[in-house]
């Protein structure tokens, strides 16, 4: 496995794979560790949640630092998300106890009542998008729960991913409780179908989905997908326009412009399309696009040539079938995944972006005549993540919250993901939750005790 510095190009570590014996012995290890770590006291799995997140917060910046080379986001952002990562554990930390107390049920049983215990060895296959996050969004609340977790991150980020079982040892988790194994895609498979392996969570594509919850499924395993998305971006005449555009631009271009929940589809009424796309495109150009280290740099490179060349085609095809280019559009001469903050209009059905998932800093912006229109267009994707919704008129908000397909729907802000509130999507985004109350009861056994 090699680290490539999107920004240049260089290789900048290689990392050995590991044999399928390192594999068999670190399976063997979390198994091993969870006969004894399902016991601790949640007061202990606590401190050592919370000594990760000191450990996270100490080391920002040099973790920061070694995203921004693996995977492109500016260094600022990285911080931002290794800051985020501490705050889930210390939310874990705090409440799993009490998400997880065991539940009085009244029956004509003399005593009933339901306790959550831990499953065993989880999985977690992971993007590289948010190196750091997505990982500690499954460490946190599955580690309180009382399951040991393996790791199997994206190939791109292995030095992000060797960090994560490092902050953990640091932080004085017991051995095997925490391991990350660097293996490819292609050994997914082997290790979900081994006994000793018992649920799995992945974040990543459509196809990576697919594949990881058939295997789940083949073995009767219990699988979280979180997947892709083409989230909308709705804004209403009575929006409040400035903060919609503004928001607008960092809704879609947060992280280079390839995150799940980042706002794809701009769906704007008629009676405001003129004003809200001139604000939006006048502040997207605003933003600079350069070295993700530098510190006034607002978008880095993507992550790979790879999505640079997909996101390139996708645009091609819709200029070819008629979109018009509002802005950028042009890949640039030089070292480097850069691809200019773009944004197109005059879209139509028969254009593949109409149904993909663009994964870039590239904005797709559609007139809609009237709320019904809005509401169709949103939900005419196989996706159902998240969505954005601008309005100050409480029977248009009530409309969005009833009608998008979503599995979460932000009124007059930008979707984000949050400890406190529960994450995933629907349709073609996945299924199951992270986060919030719900996200720690994905891997427990919710076991039923009734006394006669
Ligand atoms: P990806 O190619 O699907 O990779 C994600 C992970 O899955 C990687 O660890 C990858 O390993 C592994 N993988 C890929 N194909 C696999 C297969 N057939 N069997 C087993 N494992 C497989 O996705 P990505 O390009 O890294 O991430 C971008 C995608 O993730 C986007 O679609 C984005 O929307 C989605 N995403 C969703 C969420 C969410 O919360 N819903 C959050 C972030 C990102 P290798 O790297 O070794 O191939």
């Amino acid at each position: 496995m090699q680290s490539v510095n999107p920004a240049s190009g260089e290789v900048i570590a290689t990392y050995e794979d590991h044999t399928s014996e390192q594999v068999q012995a670190a399976i063997a290890r979390a198994h091993e560790a969870f006969g004894s770590y399902r016991r601790t006291p949640f007061a202990t799995r606590a401190g050592w949640m919370n000594a990760a997140a000191d450990v996270l917060e100490r080391r920002a910046d040099e973790l920061a630092r070694l995203a921004t080379r693996e995977m492109g986001k500016t260094v600022e952002a990285a911080r931002q998300e290794v800051l985020k990562c501490a705050v889930a554990c210390r939310f874990y930390a705090e409440h799993a106890e009490g998400f997880l107390a065991p539940k009085t049920v009244q029956t004509e049983a003399q005593e009933a009542y339901v306790v959550h215990q831990p499953l065993g060895v989880v999985l977690a296959v992971m993007p590289w998008n948010f190196p750091y996050w997505q990982a500690f969004r499954f460490i946190a609340p599955t580690l309180m729960a009382g399951n040991t977790g393996l790791l199997k991150h994206a190939s791109n980020v292995p030095g992000c991913a060797l960090a994560i079982e490092d902050v953990l040892r640091e932080a004085g988790f017991p051995e095997g409780v925490f391991t990350t194994l660097l293996i490819g895609s292609a050994g997914v498979e082997g290790v979900l179908k081994d006994d000793r392996v018992t649920a799995v969570s992945l974040t990543g594509s459509e196809g990576a989905g697919r594949a990881v919850s058939a295997t789940a499924g083949g073995q009767l395993k219990p699988a979280v997908m979180e997947l892709g998305g083409s989230d909308p971006f709705i804004v209403m005449p009575s929006a409040d326009l400035d903060l919609a555009a503004k928001t607008a631009v960092t809704a879609r271009t947060i992280n280079n412009g390839q995150s799940c929940i980042a706002a794809k589809r701009f769906i704007v009424h008629a009676d405001v399309y003129d004003a809200f796309t001139e604000a939006f495109i006048a502040g997207l150009k605003a933003l600079k696009v350069g070295d993700p280290e530098a510190d006034d740099t607002d978008v880095g490179p993507l992550a790979t040539p790879q999505i640079r060349e997909d996101i390139h085609r996708q645009l091609q095809d819709a200029v070819n079938k008629g979109a018009r280019v509002r802005l950028g559009g042009e890949v640039p001469e030089g070292d480097g995944n850069y691809y200019p903050v773009t944004a197109l209009d005059q879209l139509t059905p028969e254009m593949d972006v109409w149904l993909e998932e663009t994964f870039g800093p590239v904005a797709l912006i559609f007139r809609v005549g009237s709320l019904d229109e809005a509401i169709d267009l949103a939900n005419a994707t196989t996706f159902g993540l998240g969505s954005s919704a601008w309005t100050s008129d409480a029977a248009e908000r009530r409309r969005f919250v009833e009608d998008l397909e979503a599995g979460s729907v932000f009124i007059n802000a930008m979707v984000a993901s949050d400890p406190r509130l529960p994450f995933g999507g629907i349709k073609n985004s996945g299924f199951g939750r992270e986060l919030g109350e719900h996200g720690i009861l994905q891997f427990v056994n919710i076991k039923t005790v009734s006394v006669g």
